[in-house]
């Protein structure tokens, strides 16, 4: 019973990366039968390197691990199937009907958005950065890539930093932020280079006047909401809020849920908050016309494979290999 359990994991283990090099071949032809218009599929990014050997020298979590070269490739192949960059608030009002949409979103506020909002500009493209507005103002590294690059630089397994992340993903800031002072130390707080500070206050300012750009709210200690009461919701949306319009003098209508995670009570409070829509890490396309017209709950997908030629089918389907898996999955009890 055992043996077979392994050979039903070792199986299970593998299909996500059959069904990628399967997709690579059919998506294709799939996309030539099914419609992508009055859909509109919001990207997200973390961090961009400069090139690759800034990927190599493990100074953030690679959550995306794209470089400038692929963010430019990832631009191009959407653009080259139609899609329509447009901004969050784009959607408050009708779009033209029987288009492709996509929105280009950046979490937690990297110094290094800016090369690609660069190029961005060069093409005319929108996006919106979701700030954590304690970073900014202290300048301080993010706590997950302090894990990251130290537990790396210790030789640690790529799951056991995860599992340790995990792990905090589970609590407040306050226990977090103790948790780093403790393992890693005060000096921990200081980035290592420009790959993984945040963006300063400054350099927010100039990019709020970019009309290309949007600055959404990302809570100011990047909040994990599921684990704070209302109260504290609120405080951490409020709080952000008001550092975001001091730095920008203009009030974000939109709000990324730190890691993605939300219930009836989050979205309760950051409607009250004024938000007129948030984004989730729900790994899909929204459909248009969108549910409601005073408070939009948008899903995103996360661009993470460098090779956009072909994992670009994925989006534009709607997925990613893992979650079309697990949406098989549920379906099909033996896997
Ligand atoms: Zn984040």
């Amino acid at each position: 019973m055992h043996t077979l359990n392994n050979i039903k994991n070792q199986i299970a283990k593998r299909i996500p990366s059959v069904i990628e090099k399967l997709g690579y071949l059919f998506n294709p032809f799939i996309l030539n039968f099914i419609t992508e218009n009055n859909r509109v599929t919001v990207f997200y990014f973390h961090g961009i390197y400069s090139s690759d050997k800034e990927r190599m020298l493990n100074h953030v979590d690679p959550q995306n691990n794209v470089t400038i070269n692929e963010f430019k490739d990832f631009v191009d192949y959407f653009l080259e199937h139609n899609y329509i960059f447009i901004k969050p608030e784009d959607l408050l009002s009708d779009l033209p009907k029987d288009k492709i949409y996509g929105i280009i979103s950046f979490d937690d506020g990297y110094f290094n958005n800016l090369l690609a909002i660069d190029l961005l500009n060069k093409y005319k493209i929108p996006a919106v950065v979701f700030v954590t507005t304690k970073n900014i103002e202290e300048h301080s590294s993010y706590w997950w890539d302090i894990i990251y690059k130290y537990r790396k630089r210790e030789d640690k397994q790529i799951l056991d930093i995860k599992k340790e992340q995990g792990y905090l993903k589970k609590f407040k800031y306050s226990y977090i932020n103790e948790y780093i002072k403790k393992n890693f130390g005060m000096k921990s707080m200081c980035p290592w280079s420009e790959i993984d500070r945040p963006l300063t206050i400054d350099e927010l300012k100039i990019l709020s006047y970019n009309p290309l750009i949007s600055i959404g709210n990302h809570t100011h200690n990047h909040a994990i909401l599921i684990n704070y009461n209302e109260d504290e919701i609120r405080e951490e949306l409020h709080q952000s809020n008001k550092i975001i319009i001091n730095i920008t003098r203009k009030v974000p209508v939109s709000h990324a849920f730190p890691n993605g995670l939300f219930n009836d009570l989050v979205l309760k409070v950051a409607k009250e908050v004024g938000f007129r829509m948030v984004f989730t890490t729900v790994q899909k396309k929204n459909i248009l016309p969108l549910k409601s017209s005073n408070f939009l709950c948008l899903d995103r997908l996360m661009v993470r494979d460098p090779n956009i030629k072909n994992y670009g089918s994925f989006y534009r389907m709607g997925y990613n290999p893992l979650t079309l898996y697990s949406e098989i999955k549920s379906k099909i009890s033996f896997l």
